[in-house]
């Protein structure tokens, strides 16, 4: 587990919370068709085993 940055609020999270303490943006994207999951460090845009569109539920800023 490796500590990484929320990609939201750029908060440094320890690698093992699934959502960011600090904004509660969810830390794990699932792909909807191979449902593989990763850790979202940044934007996914393309699955990374499968190829298909990504859809993260990454929360915009007001
Ligand atoms: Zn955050
Ligand atoms: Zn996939």
């Amino acid at each position: 587990m490796n500590a990484f940055k929320c990609p939201t609020c750029g908060k440094l999270t320890g690698g093992a919370e699934k959502f960011c303490i600090d904004c509660g943006q969810s830390l794990n994207v699932v792909c909807p068709v191979c449902a593989n999951s990763w850790r979202f460090m940044f934007d996914y845009k393309f699955c990374p085993n499968c190829g298909q569109k990504m859809k993260t539920d990454s929360k915009k800023k007001n």
